[in-house]
C-alpha cells in the first residue's frame, strides 16, 4: 500500500512518535525497493520534491497545522524524522548500479586465463588412421543414426526374425516398443552394419564406403568390453568383385596400419551377411610373431604370434535382395565387406591391458596421446 501523510488531530508525544514510526517504516520499505536507477529516481522525487515532497508535506501538515501549544514539541519531532528520512534516501541505491559496478571491476594483478589445449581421443585417433589408409584408396566415408530399426539392424542383413544369430548380438532396445510391427522397433545400432544397407538405398553401384560410428550392446564394463564401443566396417560393391580382391584390400591396408612387414592370414567363420565369411589375423605387431617377449611370453597375442583383427567376407546374396531395386541385382554385382573393433585396436597399438582407460575420461591418461 502505498504511504501517504496523515493529518493529526491527536499532537500528544506517543501520537507523534507513532506517526514519525509509520513514516520511517514505509521510506524504508520502498528504499529497499528500489531495483534500477530509474526507481531510485522517482523514489527521491517522491521524498524529498520541494514541491509536494513527503517532507514538505510533513512539514505543512504536521508542523503548521499543529496547535500552539504543541508546535515545539512538533517542531522537534519533525526536524528529527526529517534527518532520518534524509539518511534513507541518500543511503539508497539502485541493485543495477551496483550489479554494473561489480562487472566493470578488473582486478588487474589475475594472471591471464590459459585454454588448455585440446587433443585427439586415443580412439578417435585410431579410428581416422584406419579411415585414411581405405580413404587413399578411393573410399569415401558414409554414416548413419545410432538408434536404428530392427529392420536395418537385423532383417535386411540376413537375420531374419527369432534366427539364432541375434542372440550373438546382446542388443539393447529401446523401450515401449511393443505396439509397433517388429522392423520398426527402434534399438541402439549393434553393429555398424546398418549403414551398408542405408547407403546401398540412397547410391548405385559401384561403391566403396568406410563406415565408423559407435555400437551399443548389453556388455557389463570390464577390462576388454563396453557397453559402448567403436566399429568401422567398409563396403565394396562392384561387378566382378571376389574373395582374391578382399584379400587384397585388406592385406594392403593391414600393411599400411601395423607394418609392411605384417604377415595376414584368413580363417573360415560365420557371419549371417556375408558368405563365405573369414576371420582376418595379422602377425602379432608386439612380437613380431615369435609368440615371445624376450624370455617371456607374449600375451596379446596368447604366444600364437597371431592376432585377429577383423572379421570380413563376400557380402551374402540376400543382402543385395533387399536393395536389388537399385541396382544391387545379386546376379550381377558381388562385393566384399569387412568390420574392426576400433577399441580393441587401439588397446593393441599402444599396449593397454583395460578398455575402461579410454571411457574414464581421466586426464592424466588422455593427454599422453595428445
Ligand atoms: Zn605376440
Amino acid at each position: 500500500m502505498t504511504y501517504t501523510v496523515p493529518k493529526l488531530t491527536d499532537y500528544s508525544a506517543a501520537a507523534l512518535e507513532k506517526a514519525a514510526d509509520e513514516c520511517i517504516a514505509a521510506c524504508t520499505t520502498e528504499a529497499e525497493a528500489v531495483r534500477s536507477d530509474a526507481d531510485l529516481k522517482s523514489f527521491r522525487d517522491r521524498w524529498m520534491a520541494r514541491k509536494n515532497g513527503i517532507l514538505t508535506q510533513i512539514n505543512d501538515l504536521w508542523l503548521k497545522g499543529a496547535p500552539k501549544e504543541a508546535k515545539r514539541e512538533a517542531g522537534m519531532r519533525v526536524n528529527e524524522l526529517k534527518t532520518r528520512i534524509t539518511e534513507l534516501v541518500e543511503g539508497a541505491h539502485s541493485g543495477a548500479g551496483a550489479d554494473s559496478l561489480a562487472s566493470e571491476f578488473v582486478d588487474i594483478s589475475l594472471p591471464g586465463i590459459r585454454r588448455p589445449i585440446g587433443a585427439e581421443h586415443a580412439i578417435v585417433k585410431t579410428s581416422n588412421e584406419i579411415v585414411a589408409v581405405f580413404q587413399k584408396l578411393g573410399y569415401s566415408v558414409a554414416e548413419g543414426p545410432v538408434v536404428e530399426t530392427d529392420y536395418y539392424n537385423f532383417e535386411s542383413l540376413n537375420f531374419p526374425p527369432n534366427h539364432p544369430a541375434r542372440d550373438t548380438q546382446d542388443t539393447l532396445f529401446i523401450a515401449g516398443q511393443q505396439s509397433k510391427p517388429q522392423r520398426e522397433r527402434l534399438l541402439l545400432r549393434t553393429h555398424t552394419s546398418p549403414v551398408q544397407i542405408r547407403t546401398m538405398e540412397q547410391m548405385r553401384p559401384p561403391i566403396r564406403i568406410v563406415i565408423p560410428g559407435t555400437v551399443h550392446r548389453n556388455d557389463p564394463p570390464d577390462a576388454s568390453h563396453s557397453p559402448m564401443f567403436h566399429q568401422i566396417e567398409g563396403l565394396a560393391v562392384d561387378t566382378n568383385i571376389t574373395f582374391g580382391d578382399l584379400k587384397g584390400t585388406l592385406d594392403h591396408a593391414m600393411k599400411a596400419l601395423f607394418g609392411s612387414s605384417v604377415k595376414t592370414h584368413f580363417r573360415p567363420s560365420f557371419f549371417p551377411f556375408t558368405e563365405p565369411s573369414a576371420e582376418l589375423y595379422v602377425t602379432c605387431f608386439i612380437c613380431g610373431g615369435s609368440g615371445k617377449r624376450g624370455a617371456d611370453p607374449c600375451r596379446p597375442c596368447k604366444q600364437t604370434g597371431w592376432i585377429e583383427v577383423l572379421g570380413c567376407g563376400m557380402v551374402d546374396p540376400n543382402v543385395f535382395e533387399f536393395v536389388k531395386d537399385n541396382g544391387y541385382d545379386p546376379k550381377k554385382v558381388s562385393g566384399f565387406a569387412f568390420g574392426m573393433g576400433v577399441d580393441r585396436l587401439a588397446l593393441l597399438k599402444y599396449g593397454l591391458d583395460d578398455l575402461q582407460y579410454f571411457f574414464q575420461g581421466d586426464v592424466r591418461f588422455l593427454e599422453q596421446f595428445g
